[in-house]
């Protein structure tokens, strides 16, 4: 699932060759485009392994707006390709990247456990109804009727309850995950805008 959210202050550089020192891509870009540019880090695929896109962050959504805009930035003569960075989804389970908690596979595999601990309450029910039946022939048939109804009834009922609190949970971890999403985003368009009202402040000061 592609994330929407667009990161105004950093951009993706395609094509640029594994050999190229990220070190000296930063120096290089500094060099032409100003103490703005914060960090150049390497991009990585599923299986985190390095591909040929760098992402770059600067201190100004501006530079990278107009970046953008250009649709071109220059390492060492070469023109590159730019286009815009996604932040990373984030997953409110494990706290990874890349999946949404809904997804989360570490949430799946305790939901897996949860349902092999069913499956144990159920035939520890059974057996104990067994021996319920068993124990009836000697106590009172009204005595063995109540007994055998608990044992079997209550384990089988707590274990679904759990499973209920366990998709209310994740139905709350999602919702609040969306309104975070949700909130980020509207930042971030905020935060550039007070950036360009304070640029152009200082603009008709000078
Ligand atoms: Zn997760």
């Amino acid at each position: 699932m592609p994330s929407s959210r667009i990161d105004p202050y950093s951009l993706v550089i395609v094509d640029v060759s594994l050999d190229w020192a990220l070190n000296d891509i930063y120096d290089d870009l500094v060099n032409k485009y100003g103490d703005g540019v914060v960090n150049v880090k390497r991009m990585h695929n599923r299986d985190n392994q390095p591909i040929r896109s760098i992402c770059v962050e600067f201190d100004s959504s501006e530079q990278v707006e107009h970046l953008l805009e250009n649709g071109l930035i220059v390492i060492w003569h070469e023109r590159k390709k730019v286009k815009e960075y996604y932040l990373p989804m984030l997953c409110f389970v494990c706290g990874n990247a890349g999946h949404r908690s809904s997804a989360c596979p570490i949430a799946q595999s305790c939901n897996k456990r949860q349902r092999q601990y069913d499956v144990g309450q159920i035939a520890w029910s059974n057996s104990t109804l067994r021996k319920e039946n068993i124990s009836s022939s000697i106590s009172s048939p009204i005595d063995s009727e109540t007994t055998s109804n608990t044992s079997s009834i209550i384990p089988p009922t707590t274990s679904i309850s759990n499973n209920s609190v366990d998709r209310l949970l994740m139905l709350q971890a999602s919702k609040f995950e969306n309104i975070l999403n949700a909130l980020e985003t509207r930042m971030s368009s905020r935060i550039s805008t007070l950036e360009k009202q304070i640029g152009q402040l200082t603009d008709s000061r000078q």
